[in-house]
């Protein structure tokens, strides 16, 4: 049976101050078991190792030592450490721009990169009152423009005409020119993703960028990838630049490791979390929830 991160520390010290006091060496016992624990979540072994150290100086500093319950004090402190490296707050989509505000969306292919635009449009739309219009970008893949169309249709938002031989630029622009003209407030573009990241891909990024001067750059990253996830995130992070992340499929069994990972390496906000192939499951990142996910 799966046991969690909690009740294995909790474990650990009570076996420990049966015995009498505690020493350094058992606090590194204690942090052995941290360690695994989080590399069995999939996080990143240099993300690891920092969350380690942290501990173990608040641990000292805390006198944990000494103290009367030492498992349950290093559980608040792994649940600290935990909460501080995923971001304390839950960072909300930034529209505080000159409308139509641009929202780029990228990412690889299957990650779920069309589905959440057309969350997220939703969400605008009924949330936040939002005019929004969605275009597709993804020229490369034939039923990609379609797909977000029938989206569109679902969840009642417009989508940008279909016209066939345009390139992304042209798209792009297409959808800038309407939304001002037609008076939306934001326009999400949908960009096209591939197997793995290459260099035509980020170039293409990178020239959709320099054009629509989008507020938001959200990646849209599957958190069961685990680690592949966070190299996507610093790829894309250090070739365009991003300023927030999507982690989809965490209604799958990942343990949330990822999203430690991801925000450590690349210090970009998790926006928000996708859970469920619905146009409703989309939810506002809260740290305590990953935390309580990786603790167990
Ligand atoms: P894209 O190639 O990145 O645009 O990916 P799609 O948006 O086409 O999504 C690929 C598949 O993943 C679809 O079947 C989606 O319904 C599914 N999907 C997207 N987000 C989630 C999620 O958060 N959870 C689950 N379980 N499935 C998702």
């Amino acid at each position: 049976m799966f046991e969690s991160l909690s009740d294995k520390l909790s474990a650990v010290f009570d076996r420990l101050t049966r015995r009498g006091s505690l020493t350094e060496a058992d606090v590194n016992e204690a942090l052995k078991e941290i360690r695994r624990a989080l590399l069995e979540a999939d996080v990143a072994l240099d993300v690891v190792r920092s969350f380690a150290d942290k501990v173990r100086d608040r641990a000292v500093g805390a006198g944990v030592v000494k103290s009367v319950s030492p498992g349950q004090m290093v559980v608040k402190i792994v649940n600290d450490v935990l909460i501080e490296t995923l971001g304390e707050t839950t960072e909300a989509i930034d529209l505080a721009a000159k409308p139509p505000v641009a929202i780029m969306m990228v990412g690889l292919q299957g990650a779920g990169k069309t589905t959440t635009t057309a969350k997220i449009a939703k969400r605008l739309k009924e949330r936040h009152g939002k005019g929004v219009l969605m275009a597709s970008l993804d020229v490369k893949r034939p039923a990609a423009q379609e797909q977000l169309a029938v989206l569109g249709r679902q969840v009642e938002v417009d989508t940008l005409p279909i016209v066939a031989g345009q390139t992304p630029i042209q798209i792009a622009r297409r959808a800038m020119e309407a939304a001002r003209l037609e008076g939306y407030d934001v326009v999400l573009l949908d960009t096209a993703g591939r197997t793995h990241i290459d260099e035509p891909l980020m170039q293409e990024m990178a020239d959709i960028k320099s054009y629509a001067s989008p507020h938001e750059i959200l990646l849209v990253a599957d958190a069961l990838t685990g680690q592949d996830a966070v190299n996507l995130a610093k790829s894309f992070d250090e070739r365009v630049g991003i300023t927030g992340i999507v982690l989809t499929r965490m209604d799958g069994d990942g343990r949330g490791g990822a999203a430690l990972s991801m925000r450590h390496v690349t210090g970009k906000p998790i926006k928000l979390i996708g859970a469920g192939e619905k146009m409703d499951a989309l939810d506002e990142f809260s740290p305590q929830r990953i935390a309580n996910r990786i603790l167990g």
